[in-house]
């Protein structure tokens, strides 16, 4: 039997450094582990910042928010000079979350849907590039997550005509965050009966219902999905499975595999040579096993986790990747 480490290879000179290696045709795109934090920053302009900081620190997990200004190209700039639209500044909402208890995700579909994030430099009667959609990523989880955020809600806007989305992402290294004056700070909450942009697209973000997901799959499912759990080598009931279908995400039904890229690696988990579209999945960087560094894959409609994928370990596959994923986060649709 051919033994598979389910590892990437690890240069020698490599501890204690970011690990750069070249997979031919993957989407790299993230840093993760945020969930070691027990902070992390975020940056969102959605129109006027005065409700839309209410709107952030009204949902449970996030510790603290403040409003400022973004993007632009003067220093220090105040109020007056960004509402004349001069200095590029966009109205932003910092919010400082803690991952533990509210993913980025959970604060992207907040994001996308308290605004109309299709509405180019305005927000309902508030005109100019001041009022932009725009998030700024602190990490490159966060760059991965927001994309594809855009991606996914974007289909959903589509289906009713509305759309595209043209919400600027950009990092947030970029553009440096000025603090807004104090009275603009909390404003809702010192002016409770205040002005509060309510436009929107009125279309809901296709969320994963935790709770009822909880009920639904059984307990290890869940681990693996929606807690980043593995399950046991050998174990899985797809592990060397070949019929013929179609591999679906077991939380949203979003279509991940199909058989024709199947094979035997012998590593325990099944294991497919690519996915059935390259936007079926999210990739991003996975340090949990620091100094090893891996490629998680997950679910691009849901954020579930599937597994992890591999590449140059030699298989005679048309790609030689192996995409490495546990069988109770899949479901079999025979054809
Ligand atoms: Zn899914």
């Amino acid at each position: 039997m051919r033994v598979v480490e389910n590892s990437y290879p690890l240069p020698a000179n490599s501890i204690g450094k970011l690990i750069e290696y070249d997979i031919t045709n993957l989407r790299i795109m993230v840093t993760m582990n945020s969930s070691r934090n027990s902070s992390e920053l975020a940056y969102f302009a959605t129109g006027c910042f005065w409700g839309a900081e209410r709107r952030f620190w009204q949902l449970p997990g996030v510790i603290r928010t403040s409003v400022g200004y973004m993007g632009g190209h003067k220093d220090n700039p105040t109020y007056e000079e960004v509402c004349t639209g001069k200095t590029n500044h966009a109205e932003v909402v910092e919010v400082n979350f803690d991952p533990q208890q509210i993913s980025y995700q959970r604060l992207l579909e907040e994001f996308y849907t308290m605004h109309d994030p299709t509405s180019l430099n305005k927000q309902g009667g508030d005109i100019g590039t001041q009022y932009r959609s725009a998030i700024y990523y602190t990490n490159s989880e966060q760059e991965a997550l927001a994309f594809n955020a855009a991606k996914v809600y974007g289909k959903v806007l589509a289906k009713s005509g509305i759309g595209p989305i043209v919400t600027q992402i950009e990092d947030a290294k970029s553009h440096k965050y000025w603090l807004a004056e104090e009275y603009h700070q909390r404003y809702l909450e010192k002016n409770p009966n205040g002005y509060d942009c309510h436009s929107s697209t009125g279309i809901a973000y296709p969320s994963v219902d935790e709770l009822q997901l909880k009920q639904q799959l059984d307990p290890l499912s869940y681990e693996v999905l929606r807690n980043g759990a593995t399950e046991r080598a050998f174990t899985g009931e797809y592990t060397d499975t070949e019929t013929v279908g179609v591999y679906k995400c077991k939380a949203c039904g979003n279509e991940l595999f199909r058989s024709e890229t199947k094979f035997h690696s012998g590593c325990g988990w099944p294991s497919f040579y690519a996915p059935s579209e390259d936007d079926a999945v999210i990739l991003l960087e996975d340090r949990s096993l620091a100094p090893r560094i891996r490629t998680e894959v997950r679910c691009a409609m849901c954020n579930s986790h599937l597994g992890h994928v591999f590449e140059g370990e030699g298989f005679d596959t048309p790609t030689d990747q192996r995409w490495c994923i546990n069988s109770v986060s899949l479901i079999l649709e025979p054809r």
